[in-house]
C-alpha cells in the first residue's frame, strides 16, 4: 500500500458507469474497512487528472462512444499507465476491460486502447447478453464467476495475458474464455456488480494491492445465497 490508507480511485463516472458497476467500488471499500484497514475512495471525471499513487483504479462498462472517449482520456492522461508500471491494481469492467487492450471497436470503428493487457477486441455477429459464468483460472484461487453481460465486442488475447476463468455459460471473450489477467491487471465482462456477485474477486484485488497473503474472513452469507440463486437460475435454464 502506498500511504497508511488504502486508495481507490473509480475512474471517470461520468462516461464509464453502466449497470451499477460503481458498486465495485463500495464492495471493495466496504471489505477492506471490515478488515480494519482505513480506505480513501476517489472518483476521478474525465476532464480531471488521474492521481498515480493509489492502489486499486477501477474503469467500468460503457457504450461505445463514451468508451472511445474514455480511452482517448486515459490515453492523454497517462497517468494509468504510470500507476500500472509502478504496481498498482487494475480492474476492467466490459468498456472498462477492452480499452486496457490494444484496440477494440466502436460504432464501427477501430480504436486505440491503453495496450496494457496484452488482446484486442473486435466485433461479435451479435451482442451477449445475458448470465455470464465461468471457472476461474486455479492460480487466483477464486470459486466460479458469476455475472451478467452485455457487449457487442469479443476478445482475442495473446500470450502474455492468462484468461481470468474458462465459460461454463454465456459468451465472454469468445464463447470460450472469458476476461483477461497478467500481474495485478485484471479485466472481465462481468457486471453485477462483478466484485459483489464475486466477493472473493474483490478479496483477491485487496490481497494484491495489500500485499497480504490471508485476508481474515467475513460473513459472506448473504452473497453466497445470491450467487447459490443465480447459478439456480442458469441450471433451470440449461
Ligand atoms: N461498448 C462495448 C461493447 O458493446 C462495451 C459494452 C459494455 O461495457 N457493456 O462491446
Amino acid at each position: 500500500m502506498s500511504t497508511e490508507s488504502l486508495r481507490i480511485v473509480w475512474i471517470y463516472p461520468d462516461l464509464l458507469s453502466t449497470y451499477g458497476d460503481r458498486g465495485n467500488l463500495l464492495i471493495l471499500a466496504h471489505r477492506a474497512r471490515m478488515r480494519g484497514m482505513p480506505v480513501e475512495t476517489l472518483e476521478v471525471r474525465s476532464d480531471q487528472r488521474l492521481p498515480t499513487t493509489a492502489d486499486i483504479y477501477l474503469v467500468g462498462g460503457g457504450e461505445d462512444g463514451p468508451q472511445a472517449l474514455g480511452a482517448q482520456r486515459l490515453m492523454a492522461d497517462g497517468g494509468l499507465h504510470r500507476a500500472a508500471a509502478q504496481g498498482s491494481v487494475v480492474f476492467g469492467v466490459c468498456a472498462g476491460y477492452q480499452l486496457l487492450g490494444r484496440s477494440f471497436f466502436a460504432k464501427g470503428t477501430q480504436c486505440a486502447g491503453l495496450d496494457l493487457l496484452d488482446l484486442h477486441s473486435d466485433r461479435g455477429a451479435s451482442r451477449a447478453v445475458g448470465e455470464l459464468a465461468g471457472d476461474v483460472d486455479p492460480r487466483l484461487a477464486v470459486p466460479a464467476l458469476t455475472g451478467f453481460e452485455n457487449h457487442g465486442g469479443r476478445t482475442h488475447l495473446g500470450p502474455e495475458v492468462s484468461p481470468l476463468a474458462r465459460v461454463t455459460t454465456g459468451v465472454g471473450n469468445d464463447g470460450v474464455t472469458e476476461g483477461a489477467w497478467r500481474g495485478k491487471l485484471l479485466g472481465t465482462y462481468s457486471h453485477g456488480p462483478a466484485l459483489a456477485r464475486n466477493p472473493a474477486l474483490a478479496d483477491l484485488l485487496l490481497r494484491w494491492a495489500t500485499g497480504a497473503g490471508q485476508l481474515p474472513p467475513l460473513d459472506d452469507s448473504w452473497p453466497e445465497k445470491l450467487r447459490a440463486e443465480r447459478r439456480a437460475a442458469v441450471a433451470a435454464r440449461q
